[in-house]
């Protein structure tokens, strides 16, 4: 009887360790994906059916995340935006999407500092669904020379897809995402119908050639879908002490 209480307890012990649960325990570490030497910039202006979302001189399109009736706050010079950590955090477009093609351009600035996730973290998230980070996030990091857990470092689907190859430029260099995004859909029960899927090209090189995702993004615990519907598109004002990083040239064209 004593030993059956006592394995009792060491069950209920190993159950509650195994909900106690950390951000460490969906880091994948190895192995690194290869460094590719990418090709110049060509200079990709919007399609004359995108939708422009920044062209350098506003961002009439976007509102803060924290509050959607707030303009957004990020700082426009010289035709390009700057994160402000100082500000209202996350932004996210007015408008709302289903399924996409979309451009982006970033910059970390070539003067950054600090190491792994703390080097020029922001993220596009390809379905904003609520406060936060909320949604699916598409990272944006400076992978150039910087270790971190493969799963999350610039273009990887955060802690879900590692990127096929890095070919992240230097710091003080423009990057360039193209990425279709194709949305979830959901039965009218709220259970998963399709899953979201995503294909990134990064600096012309693919990096997510269609993957399904398992639902969105975590910082900790496995990923589940939520129904939703149509989303914005939010960019990550993200809480590290590094020098905030810019964006340019940010266009979408929506798809049937
Ligand atoms: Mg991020």
């Amino acid at each position: 009887m004593r030993n059956k209480i006592i394995l009792t307890a060491i069950l209920a012990a190993g159950v509650f360790i195994a909900k106690a649960q950390k951000p460490e325990d969906t880091e994948v570490w190895t192995p690194e994906p290869p460094v590719v030497t990418p090709g110049a910039i060509c200079p990709a202006p919007p399609p004359s059916d995108a939708i422009v979302l920044f062209d350098g001189t506003n961002q009439d399109q976007w509102v803060t995340n924290k509050d959607r009736t707030q303009p957004a706050d990020w700082i426009i010079k010289d035709g390009i935006w700057t994160v402000n950590k100082a500000g209202s955090g996350n932004i996210e477009t007015k408008k709302s999407f289903t399924n996409y093609q979309l451009h982006v351009e970033w910059k970390v600035p070539a003067s950054i500092t600090g190491s792994g996730q703390a080097r020029g973290n922001s993220g596009v998230f390809l379905a904003s669904i609520g406060k936060g980070d909320a949604g699916y996030e598409l990272q944006v990091l400076d992978s150039y020379k910087n270790k971190t857990y493969v799963n999350g470092m610039a273009g990887s689907i955060y802690k879900q897809f590692i990127p096929l190859a890095n070919p992240t430029r230097p710091p003080g260099e423009w990057n360039v995402y193209d990425v279709v995004w194709t949305a979830p859909t959901f039965n009218t029960d709220g259970t998963l119908k399709t899953p979201a899927r995503v294909t990134v090209i990064f600096n012309g090189v693919l990096v997510e050639n269609n993957v399904e995702l398992k639902g969105p993004t975590l910082y900790i615990g496995q990923p589940k879908y939520v129904a939703h519907g149509p989303s914005p598109i939010k960019l990550q004002a993200h809480g590290d002490k590094s020098e905030p990083l810019s964006y340019r040239n940010i266009w979408v064209r929506e798809l049937p």
